[in-house]
């Protein structure tokens, strides 16, 4: 059924955009629920920054919700699942699911992660693009994420997929203080 994105990079809104999407559903009879994925080590629920937060489910695979019968399913944090995991959201859709999806669009070097893209080519009934502030100049335009090590943008050598356990930290950056 219906696919919407919510895509941008760090600290742009995209889980509060989700939160606010799932909220009111509980007062409805929809069932439905929000996963996350387990290579998530900080978080038991989606949390905003903003201090808003919702329950979420971590899994380790988006194939185990296919025997589910949700009408409505969220994930957040989509880009830090392999693009294996594509196929099975397709297989939702096409079971009826209406599916909400958050996360990074462009990891550190400002490449679609390859999930992104396939979720792209799904024919998405609407992408909802984020933006950020920059935190090197503050234009309220930051697109990219940029991440360091000891406080040096890496932009090589790092594989597409990166650990969000605290040994790099992420920052929004806009195109012009963007370091590919
Ligand atoms: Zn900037």
């Amino acid at each position: 059924m219906k696919l919407t994105l919510i895509l941008g990079p760090m600290k742009s809104g995209k889980s509060f955009e989700l939160i606010n999407y799932f909220a009111p559903l509980k007062y409805t009879k929809q069932n439905f629920a929000l996963f996350h994925p387990a290579s998530n080590v900080r978080d038991e629920q989606i949390n905003s920054r903003n201090g808003v937060y919702i329950e979420s489910v971590k899994i380790q695979t988006i194939k185990n919700l296919i025997d589910g019968d949700y009408s409505i399913i969220g994930i957040d944090e989509i880009h830090m699942f392999p693009e294996s995991e594509a196929e099975f959201i397709e297989q939702l859709l096409k079971k009826g699911t209406e599916i909400i999806i958050s996360g990074l669009d462009m990891d550190h070097a400002g490449r679609l992660f390859p999930i992104v893209q396939k979720l792209m080519e799904m024919g998405p009934a609407e992408i909802k693009m984020k933006k950020a502030v920059c935190e090197l100049c503050q234009d309220h335009n930051a697109t990219y994420t940029q991440v360091l090590y000891n406080n040096e943008p890496i932009a090589k050598n790092l594989p597409p997929s990166i650990p969000d356990d605290g040994t790099f930290t992420y920052k929004p950056v806009c195109r012009k203080c963007f370091i590919k």
